[in-house]
């Protein structure tokens, strides 16, 4: 293992935003380059979900709903979210999974336009967002899935197009769209847009107001180190919540829950997208993780994700020409997320002895190792750690080991 040269502590040591480390739990010796995928434990989540767990439940009980504000959480952490994304605290709410939101808003959304039948999204989104696509347009009577190339869904937006359905930095490539040129774009052709802010909310500055932005949803236990299966978050602009309905009409987001009518009717604002009770153990762990975020600066936190990737993009050129890495992730830091990857025929196997060696990052099918650069625990000591660690794997060729070539259920 080499020595970390001088000019990359230098780096961190003029780092302003170093100091935030102190706010996770990482165990020693691990670089740690998957917080784009479960975001690292803040300390602060132990205390909060300890003080859940003993205090609120144990002691309270059911008084904890009204006492400890359980009931309001979903809002309230919500509106934690919003200053992260450049919403209004009342356009955010946390509730199911990145995928019931999906869900949720494409069916809220198709009757605003009743006579329009398509609902445009890419080729090679994430995937559950085109399984949620599909199965919602098959409930529309009329309503079809129309899946372009990433260079063609611009010139797809048209006349018949319902809604636009993007996710903001691609979970493969980092490529990110253009959120203000897009949504004003499918809103001249009159169709609403549908955002996934998964790989974007946490890492770098979002301005959902500003970019016009009309429908979002966004995944907790990534960049917003909500903890394993976090719930996620919705976002839908003020001017339009009192204009949609939720297709999953639970009691949580009637008007009156415990008036136990009937009948139902959507609660004001942005509540009527809450189903069932919220998850309040998973909750407290989520806004211990928003928290996390306290007094950090976003333009400043993006700027850090910058250098990161920098340093990763200069070390991998200088130390692993010629081992067949290919970076796909756009250079331009106004086209890209915080990630990097890189193609390789056996990015599975390198994957595997990276993490053999104490370097998590991910593999993503078919052949495509990921590096999730999260600015607020990485020190660019981390990066060059990494790369070094790589190096070493790459050179020696140890990755050919039949044992990184075991496959897991989650890869
Ligand atoms: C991580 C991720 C999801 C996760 O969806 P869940 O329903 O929360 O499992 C969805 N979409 C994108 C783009 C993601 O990156």
């Amino acid at each position: 293992m080499s020595e970390i040269p001088g000019h990359i502590l230098a780096l961190d040591e003029a780092d302003p935003l170093a100091g935030l480390r102190d706010r996770f739990v990482l165990p020693e010796g691990l670089i740690y380059l998957d917080g784009n995928s479960l975001g690292a434990l803040p300390k602060k989540s132990i205390l909060r979900a300890n003080e859940t767990v003993l205090h609120e439940w144990g002691n309270s009980l059911i008084r904890s709903w009204n006492v400890h504000g359980w009931i309001e959480a979903p809002q309230r952490v919500g509106a934690k979210i919003a200053a992260l994304i450049g919403a209004k605290p009342n356009e955010v709410i946390v509730a199911d999974s990145v995928s019931v939101n999906l869900f949720k808003l494409i069916l809220a959304a198709a009757p605003l336009a009743p006579d329009r039948h398509q609902l445009v999204t890419e080729s090679g989104n994430f995937h559950t967002d085109l399984h949620i696509a599909s199965g919602a347009v098959e409930l529309v009577p009329g309503m079809r899935l129309r899946i372009e190339p990433r260079d063609a869904v611009e010139q797809a937006i048209g006349d018949d197009t319902n809604l636009l359905l993007l996710t903001h930095v691609h979970y493969k490539s980092g490529a990110r769209f253009d959120m203000a040129a897009m949504t004003a774009k499918a809103r001249a052709a009159g169709a609403l847009t549908l955002w996934d802010l998964s790989h974007s909310v946490g890492a770098l500055p979002l301005h959902l107001n500003r970019d016009g932005a009309e429908l979002a949803v966004g995944c907790g236990y990534k960049y917003l180190n909500g903890g394993p299966g976090a719930p996620a978050f919705l976002y839908v602009a003020e001017h339009l919540q009192d204009r949609l309905m939720s297709p999953l009409r639970g009691w949580m987001g009637h008007a009156a829950p415990f008036d136990f009518t009937d009948d139902y009717v959507p609660a004001a604002g942005i509540s009527r997208f809450l189903a069932g009770t919220p998850p309040v153990l998973s909750l407290a762990a989520l806004e211990a993780g928003v928290e996390s975020f306290a007094g950090v600066d976003l333009e400043a936190l993006w700027a850090k994700s910058v250098s990161l990737f920098d340093l990763v993009v200069r070390t991998v050129e200088e130390r692993c020409a010629g081992f067949g890495l290919e970076c796909i992730s756009p250079a331009d830091p106004a086209l890209r997320g915080s990630h990097i990857s890189y193609r390789h025929p056996h990015a599975f196997e390198i994957c595997q002895a990276l993490i053999d060696a104490g370097v998590i990052g991910d593999f993503r099918a078919p052949d495509v190792v990921r590096f999730g650069l999260t600015p607020l625990y990485l020190s660019h000591a981390d990066i060059w750690e990494g790369v070094d660690r790589m190096v070493a794997i790459l050179e020696s060729e140890s990755w050919r080991e039949p044992r990184f070539a075991v496959r897991g259920k989650v890869t």
